[in-house]
């Protein structure tokens, strides 16, 4: 699965949608949320027990539209674990059974059962005791209007545009909305999908599509999918679907879209069948299914969902040519692709062991960018993967990595369980070496196709294909939390030509983070550019290195290829730093020269980092350039980024260029940021010009703004940069424009960063006006649309009025979605946690008023005891 919020799962919407700048931040920050990852009253979850083993699950289903509702028939086949199984449990949510029958393997009849249905799970108790070898088919009939799993898709009077349409979403517990299941991911079944629908519609499930049967005014679709998966893959999309079809050597690669969007699928999902061959080759598996279909759908509530053979994409990747300057669909197909084989050939027994599907999903974007995109580009996703995770491990919680103690399965999947997952895996690809790292995946994925996986069938898959036991490795990165945070020392002694070289782990240990054991790597090169490179093996909170070497090294590298999680802490001198920047071949070393660089000043650093933009072949390092000037922020560093609008064409340096021009807040940066807004390269650009121009607060702002937001843009992000650049205007006078975009029948997207901006807008105004955006942050808690509740739970967050808790524990009780619930809980936790700071000054500031009181009248007494003595 990848997420629709960032910070966030949400793998990245914030990449999905663009709205990132260096590392993927969203345009407003995710709001400062609980330190705890186990929230009060969480508590421990664990697979459930297995008293039958499901071998086939059937549905018959009869779409209903509009009613939004459904009739069915969830055959499902299984056969007991242990003699003398008396009631076989279902998990079922909010659906109407009318009747449960029992077919005996090989008998004609079908008996019926008894049924009951509470607490979410229907109980069928059996007519007799069945032994572990009977196989028998449970046939249910029943019918349901789900509020989740299963999704209609509508017009309605205030957006009469939308295409009807249904999709489902299973992960991680929500396909027994809609049919009767064993709802956890440690079940493996064969599935099939007799789905009857409108005659203009085409229906999508998983596997193979049998036939098509035409009835009056309907078609009726049968799908078969002959490899044992979980249930929560099993998907229905419908819809009046246009088909495009690929193929990678017999194996269809179709696209589905909604009609008018074909060209803009075949540019953005265009890739899909190399990437079928390349991770084929790769894993050393062959893509292990019939086909391989991708479905993008409307108000898909995440970015993607990797359902076996039929992945299903929000429609918000979609893109033309001009946005695909500076925005790619390509991670987002390469993530859903990698699951067919981690995540659904392979499964995760539990989702604590979440990352067995995540992190290995998210490794192997990267890995499709370094075949694609080349070294730099890999190595630059590795880096932005840490730096996600680091921001929630600093500014949220940290956690191992598999956790056990949770509310809702959907709290885990977080920057621990995509990112630093992936991050432990490319840790694993250094420890093994190219050739041990490959022939270990293939030997994991080969002992445990079709199976259900944990952790250590990792660490053992491993063991047995290289003979390396990397338990001490999966002890620190896996089952403990936490990173080495380095502090760094060098020191050339010019005497003995040697180098010195301390190494400290700085983090606080205790028992939830270790000091890191791991070898890591040093470079030493030459003014002539000769490059050394040792290994070293760090082992205790300190060391010091020396190596004798044949000259002053121009510069040293620590960990030059990036391998390790880590952050480092190391003040290098100007000379070495201008001196990578200059000679270092590899485009990650000079990216960290740029990024130290713009913490120094000087005019020769200007002139350095303007060479930078000008010459240096990667786009990165032209952007951190450009923010390194941002950062140095004087008025030569300013003209080298206004010289460069002239001439810089890539989009995503334009971008960095447009967003750190906010930071000069003067006439000239505004006047350049008003030009990029009459149109440049990408609406990108222009969203960040946006948000950069309401940054300068220069008094032209307010109006330019106010005029970009009648335009529409690539999934608004114009507007979404527009309401970022009011919250940076600080201009009360935005308050009615903001307030009237968070209307119901506003475009989506640009309601939901509307949203976002009232909470920040709120920190800011007065009395009055603050009690209006509580209102209606308040009103939006209930909004029909998911995201914009989701931001308004953000943004009553960040208000952090009282007032709030009591309608945000009501969501916490009543919302469907679990991560409404999740956030809904940290933002009453938060708002609690700021009152109580609020209170705590007040009662300082009153102990201190009271004590300058008390000051005076003694002094007072002083001086008119003073006064008598006289
Ligand atoms: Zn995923």
């Amino acid at each position: 699965m990848a997420g629709l919020s960032s910070s966030y799962n949400d793998y990245n919407y914030s990449r999905l949608l663009g709205h990132t700048c260096s590392h993927r931040q969203t345009l407003f920050e995710q709001e400062a949320s609980y330190r705890s990852f186990p929230l009060p009253g969480d508590k421990p979850h664990y697979a459930p027990d297995r008293q039958y083993i499901v071998s086939h699950i059937a549905l018959e289903i009869l779409l209903d539209f509009p009613n939004k509702s459904l009739t069915g028939v969830a055959r499902t086949t299984l056969q007991p674990v242990n003699d003398g199984l008396t009631e076989v449990v279902f998990d079922a949510t909010e659906m109407e059974i009318k009747a449960v029958y029992l077919q005996d393997e090989g008998a004609e009849n079908q008996i019926p059962l008894t049924f009951r249905l509470e607490d979410e799970k229907l109980n069928l108790t059996l007519n007799e005791p069945k032994k572990a070898t009977q196989v028998m088919t449970v046939i249910i009939h029943y019918q349901a209007t789900p509020r989740h799993g299963l999704y209609f898709i509508a017009p309605d009077e205030a957006y009469p545009d939308k295409v009807v349409h249904v999709w489902s979403q299973g992960q991680d517990t929500d396909n027994h909305y809609w049919f009767p299941c064993y709802d956890a991911p440690n079940q493996k079944a064969t599935s099939e999908m007799i789905v009857t629908v409108p005659a203009e519609f085409f229906a999508l499930s998983n596997g193979a599509l049998l036939e098509v049967l035409e009835g009056e005014g309907t078609k009726t679709f049968h799908w078969r999918h002959n490899t044992p998966h979980s249930s929560y893959l099993i998907t229905l999309a419908v819809g009046p679907f246009v088909e495009i079809m690929n193929q990678w050597q017999e194996i269809p690669i179709p696209y589905y879209v909604l009609p008018g969007r074909e060209e803009e699928a075949k540019l953005s999902l265009g890739k899909t069948p190399k990437m079928v061959e390349f991770f084929s080759e790769k894993i050393g598996i062959r893509y292990p299914y019939a086909q391989y279909a991708t479905v993008c759908v409307s108000d898909f509530i995440f970015g993607g969902m990797e359902n076996t053979t039929a992945t299903t994409l929000t429609e918000h990747t979609l893109h033309n040519e001009r946005a695909h300057q500076d925005f790619s669909s390509d991670t987002l197909v390469a993530h859903e692709l990698a699951h067919q084989w981690f995540g659904d050939l392979l499964t995760c027994r539990d989702w604590s062991n979440g990352w067995l599907n995540e992190g290995f999903a998210t490794y192997f974007e990267a890995i499709w960018i370094e075949h694609d995109l080349g070294h730099d580009e890999f190595l630059y996703e590795i880096y932005s993967n840490a730096q996600s995770y680091l921001s929630e491990d600093s500014g949220h919680y940290r956690r191992p990595l598999v956790a056990y103690t949770f509310n809702l399965p959907i709290d885990l999947f977080d920057r621990h369980l995509y990112e630093k997952g992936s991050l432990v895996l490319h840790m694993l690809r250094y420890l093994l070496g190219e050739e041990g790292w490959w022939k270990a995946i293939n030997y994991y994925v080969t002992k445990h196709r079709g199976q259900n996986v944990i952790t250590a069938d990792l660490e053992r898959a491993i063991e047995e294909a290289t003979g390396r036991n990397l338990q001490p490795f999966f002890e620190q990165w896996v089952y403990k939390a936490g990173y080495p945070q380095f502090k760094l020392d060098y020191q050339w002694d010019e005497s003995n030509k040697t180098a010195k070289f301390k190494v400290s782990q700085t983090q606080k240990i205790d028992n939830e983070t270790p000091l890191f054991k791991i070898p890591v790597e040093l470079a030493f090169v030459s003014p002539s550019g000769v490059r050394d490179t040792y290994k070293v093996q760090l082992e205790e909170k300190e060391h010091t290195f020396y190596f004798r070497l044949a000259e002053r090294p121009a510069f040293v590298s620590f960990d030059p290829s990036n391998w390790l999680l880590k952050t480092v802490d190391w003040i290098r001198p100007k000379e070495q730093l201008l001196a990578q920047l200059e000679k270092d071949s590899e485009a990650f070393g000079r990216i960290m020269a740029v990024q130290a660089l713009g913490k120094l000043n000087g005019s020769d650093i200007v002139t350095a980092l303007e060479k930078t933009l000008k010459e240096d072949q990667f786009w990165v390092v032209r952007s951190e350039a450009a923010r390194s000037l941002g950062a140095i922020k004087s008025a030569q560093a300013e003209q080298v980024l206004l010289d460069a609008l002239g001439y810089e064409k890539h989009a995503k340096v334009r971008r960095a260029i447009a967003s750190v021009l906010g930071e000069f807040r003067d006439e000239k940066a505004a006047a350049a940021l008003e030009k990029i807004l009459t149109g440049d390269v990408t609406d990108l650009v222009e969203m960040a010009a946006a948000s950069a121009l309401g940054k300068t607060r220069q008094p032209r702002a307010y109006d330019t703004l106010i005029q970009a937001l009648e335009r529409s843009s690539f999934n608004e992000v114009l507007r979404s940069g527009v309401f970022h650049g009011f919250t940076e205007l600080r201009d009360e006078r935005v308050l009615p424009t903001i307030l009237e975009w968070t209307n119901y029948g506003k475009p989506d997207q640009a309601r939901y960063s509307a949203t976002l901006a009232l909470g920040h807008l709120g920190k800011f105004v007065k009395d009055k006006e603050k009690e209006q955006i509580i209102d209606r942050l308040l009103d939006l808690l209930e909004d029909k649309s998911w995201r914009t509740r989701m931001s308004a739970i953000s943004a009553l967050q960040t208000l952090g009025d009282e007032k709030a808790i009591r309608r945000l524990h009501r969501t916490v009780e009543t919302a469907i979605d679990g991560r409404e619930v999740r956030r809904s809980r940290e933002a009453i936790l938060a708002i609690r946690e700021s009152k109580g700071r609020d209170d705590e000054v007040k009662k300082l500031q009153d102990d201190l008023e009271k004590l300058s009181t008390e000051n005076r009248e003694l002094r007072d007494r002083v001086e008119s005891l003073e006064q008598r003595l006289k």
